[in-house]
């Protein structure tokens, strides 16, 4: 049994597992944002691809986005803030600090993502750093 990475205290397999493997939709914003730092961890960048909005998503990055998910350890992912992105809503913002390990250093990215609706499912849409 593993808990997630996402940190919500839950198993990996009542959490975010179903959403990336295609079991279950994300029904908020938040658990979009949580199945997508759970699958950096698992460098699943099918997944990340796949939860990308089509205008937006970096196929030509597709490589060095696995290569980079690989090669850094994942130490915690935090929810700061968030605004929408419920189910009854098209847009949604999530603030979150993600902390890892890169080179030995203990680096993160805090960054304000936004989410939207495409064919009625959450994606993620663009990210600004803070
Ligand atoms: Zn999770």
């Amino acid at each position: 049994m593993i808990n997630c990475p996402c940190g919500s205290g839950k198993l990996l397999k009542d959490c975010c597992q179903p959403i990336i493997q295609n079991q279950k939709d994300a029904i908020t914003a938040e658990e979009l944002m949580r199945s997508r730092y759970t699958a950096f961890t698992l460098a699943d960048v099918g997944y990340l691809m796949k939860s990308h909005h089509s205008k937006t998503r970096p196929i030509k990055e597709k490589k060095n986005i696995k290569k980079w998910a690989e090669s850094v350890q994942w130490m915690g992912l935090t929810i700061i803030n968030k605004t929408e992105g419920s189910a009854k809503d098209t847009k949604g913002m999530v603030e979150f600090k993600a902390v890892f390990i890169e080179n030995g250093k203990l680096d993160h990215i805090h960054e304000c993502s936004l989410f939207e609706k495409e064919n009625g499912k959450w994606v993620y849409f663009k990210g600004t750093h803070q």
